[in-house]
């Protein structure tokens, strides 16, 4: 694993693999963040969410008193820098995808907060953004129930009774908070980080 050569795209791109990386030995879990794939920060560094859209995640997080290596952990769908921070493509998703089930099973969250429309759709099955928020609220007062993931992988590591928040990437709350589509994004990761942090037990 320490020099997986599944994807070769990716393996010609990236300096390193960047591993997931969980709350500090002995100190529960209680959300797993999953984003899309390093950028240049994380590939050189060898840690996720490390750039500037992790550290806006990081500030928005420490709002509802979410502490990085504390409380959360962080992972991503893929492990390795995509060219010209291109998407991964869904064979390299796939490649990818018993990795993360295997960091979901470990970790056993409470919950997971997936950033972006890659992450939310390679978690569900599900395309596009508004239609998973609209899949999960049908669901909203209750877990989601493992067998409605549509991703078999992650189905079978989906730890009991955790639920899913998805997010809009970001990128747009770092960069382009002012743009009518930064606003929007604002509002709706604000709202998804406050109703996460509203259903975790105290830790
Ligand atoms: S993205 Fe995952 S499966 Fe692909 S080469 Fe990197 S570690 Fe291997």
């Amino acid at each position: 694993m320490d020099n997986c050569q599944r994807c070769p795209s990716l393996c010609a791109s990236r300096t390193q693999i960047v591993f997931p990386d969980l709350p500090e030995f002995g100190r529960y879990c209680r959300v797993l963040v999953i984003g899309e794939a390093p950028g240049a920060d994380e590939d050189a560094q060898g840690k996720g969410f490390v750039g500037r859209a992790g550290h806006t995640l990081h500030a928005l997080m420490e709002e509802h008193g979410l502490r990085r290596g504390h409380d959360y952990g962080c992972a991503n769908i893929v492990r390795c820098r995509p060219p010209e921070n291109r998407k991964p493509t869904d064979i390299e998703i796939g490649m990818c995808l018993p990795n993360l089930a295997n960091t979901i099973a470990n970790a056993r969250p409470v919950a997971v907060l997936a950033v972006g429309e890659t992450a939310t759709r390679a978690i569900t099955g599900i395309r596009g953004l508004s239609e998973n928020l609209r899949f999960l609220r049908y669901h909203d007062h209750d877990p989601i129930p493992a067998e409605m993931l549509c991703n078999l992988n992650i189905r079978a590591m989906w730890p009991h009774g955790a639920k899913l928040f998805p997010m809009p990437h970001t990128s747009p709350l770092a960069w382009n908070r002012n743009a009518p589509d930064g606003r929007k994004w604002s509002a709706w990761g604000r709202e998804q980080v406050s109703l996460l942090a509203a259903l975790l037990p105290k830790g």
